[in-house]
């Protein structure tokens, strides 16, 4: 069905019961007061012209603004299209332009970054843009008063000229391995997708689902707000942007039963000198996606947070986003080991990347996904959308994973960051595994250099534990020695504070391999 009818759904069920709580402001909304301001919105906006197809702009850290703006969108048929938080001016632009989008809603500022200078600073160049809304600004206000203009009746036709097939959200990617791709989302793609994912977790009314997520991103948008809404959980937004402490605290405070993050939020959130004085009991659930998960993290994860049913999710923003996941009663090993197996509906295929065939399970090949959530396509890019999916409506991932016999996944890591040394296949996320259980290493990232004599060379960037305790690579040599085979211990080393990350959350591999690289020459 459409989003703005599920809603509606939501709100007739569970009229009383919360469904939005913003903890840094402490405002918070009923099912009831959230589809009114949900529909507020949306009429202001249709004040403003904003009519069905329109691409309507959202730039904007997280806030119950950003949700309000992605319910009233869907309600009239518009497209909302999520914008990177991280972007500066040159990139605002490129989407602006790109997507055509005719109002944007912003921010006005947060920490470092002025969103109103740098969106004034490209207005010139985009003559499509005729209006952009700040949060928390006079002009926000207005928007929503301006919706009284609108006849009566106005939404109700809007949502009955909806159709579930309908373009509803332009989501781009995170830019892991390159520049972002616009990925074009139907009603039927996200909220199946969501509905699904909250279903695996067995969400009822008596969840709410901590965010510290960001919104413009599918975890955000789809697997959390559309996933509680469509199982009338409450979504709590404990920060603007990922903050431990906050997220810690919301838990706390807001007696959440469940909590989103990739594995490195997760990290930081155990590595709190304080950790242990946050009262974590009212979590049951959550989930853990978007990157490889360390068995060591994960198994804190458990113990220490007290989400013994966590699940682990795989997907990607083409595909809605979620293609596999962990199921409520799977046991520690699938948890720590898979990422699931393929969701209700959906076909998943392991193939052979060069012949297309499907490989033996056991074998490693490129990951494949069909079925609903298979976006309608990457937006004005049929070039591209018809090298990613293939004449039979099979999405092909650019992910290598193996299919066990009991139908579980594991994945093994991307096609672009297999090293190739001296003809042997190198994973890095074996290598990364086997290293994380090193005393000195608190994070650790394999990547393929070049190599005059094999081709590609392994190299570790390690995080240290502690900076005063360093790491040789003769000391690491010693420790891989007779636990991996000769071709997969790293022969060279690098030592960094830190890494390059999409505001997601994810390594950007290719970044940390540059820098490298730049610095071997
Ligand atoms: P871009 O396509 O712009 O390079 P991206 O692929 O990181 O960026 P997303 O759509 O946000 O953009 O992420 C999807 C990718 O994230 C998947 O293709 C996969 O590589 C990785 N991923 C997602 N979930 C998991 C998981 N549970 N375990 C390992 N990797 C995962
Ligand atoms: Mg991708």
């Amino acid at each position: 069905d459409t989003i703005g009818r599920n809603l509606d759904r939501a709100v007739a069920a569970y009229p009383g019961r919360e469904a939005l709580v913003d903890v840094p402001t402490g405002r918070r909304w009923t099912y009831t007061e959230f589809g009114r301001a949900v529909d507020e919105v949306a009429l202001g906006l249709a004040a403003k012209g904003v009519a069905r197809g329109d691409r309507v702009g959202i730039w904007a850290v997280n806030c119950p603004e950003w949700v309000l703006v992605q319910y009233a969108t869907a309600r009239l048929g518009a497209v909302m299209v999520n914008i990177n938080p991280a972007y500066r001016v040159h990139e605002l632009e490129f989407v602006l332009r790109q997507a055509g989008i005719g109002v944007l809603i912003a921010s006005t500022a947060y920490k470092a970054s002025d969103y109103r200078a740098m969106t004034e600073q490209v207005r010139g160049g985009c003559p499509l843009l005729r209006e952009v809304v700040y949060i928390g600004d006079p002009g926000w206000d207005e928007l929503v008063a301006g919706g009284a203009r609108m006849p009566a009746g106005h939404l109700a036709a809007c949502e009955a000229a909806n159709s579930c097939d309908d373009p509803v959200n332009i989501q781009y990617t995170s830019g892991t391995t390159g520049f972002p791709k616009g990925a074009t989302l139907s009603h039927h793609n996200i909220l199946n997708n969501g509905y699904f994912v909250g279903e695996m977790i067995g969400y009822t009314e008596d969840d709410r689902v901590c965010l510290p997520v960001p919104f413009y991103h599918c975890f955000g948008m789809v697997m959390g707000n559309l996933g509680a809404t469509s199982h009338g959980a409450c979504i709590v937004i404990p920060a603007p942007a990922f903050d431990p402490v906050a997220t810690l605290h919301a838990v706390e405070r807001e007696r959440c039963t469940s909590l989103y993050g990739v594995p490195t939020m997760f990290i930081a959130e155990l590595d709190l000198p304080d950790f242990a004085t946050f009262d974590l009991s009212s979590l049951r659930t959550g989930i853990m996606a978007g990157s490889p998960c360390p068995v060591e993290v994960m198994k804190r994860v458990v113990a220490e947070m007290h989400m013994a049913e966590v699940s682990i999710a795989y997907g990607m923003t083409e595909t809605s986003p979620v293609s596999t996941q962990t199921r409520r009663e799977d046991d520690l090993e699938r948890r720590t080991t898979t990422v699931g197996r393929v969701m209700p509906h959906l076909e998943v295929k392991v193939a052979d990347p060069v012949t297309g065939a499907t490989v033996p399970r056991g074998t490693a090949g490129e990951l494949c996904t069909r079925g609903y959530s298979v976006m309608l396509g990457y937006w004005e890019e049929p070039e591209r959308t018809a090298e990613a999916i293939d004449a039979a409506r099979w999405m092909h991932t650019g992910d290598l994973a193996v299919m066990r016999p009991d139908g579980y996944l594991s994945i093994v890591g991307r096609i672009k960051d297999m090293i190739i040394r001296g003809g042997e296949n190198v994973y890095p996320r074996e290598i990364e595994e086997f290293l994380y259980t090193h005393p000195k290493i608190a994070d650790v990232q394999v990547v393929g250099v070049p190599d005059e004599r094999y081709g590609e060379e392994v190299l570790a960037c390690v995080i240290l534990r502690d900076p005063a305790d360093p790491l040789t690579l003769e000391e690491l040599g010693a420790f891989c020695r007779g636990q991996l085979a000769h071709y997969k211990i790293p022969r060279r080393l690098r030592l960094v504070d830190a890494f390059p990350m999409t505001v997601s959350g994810k390594i950007r591999k290719i970044e940390l391999r540059e820098d490298a690289i730049r610095e071997m020459s």
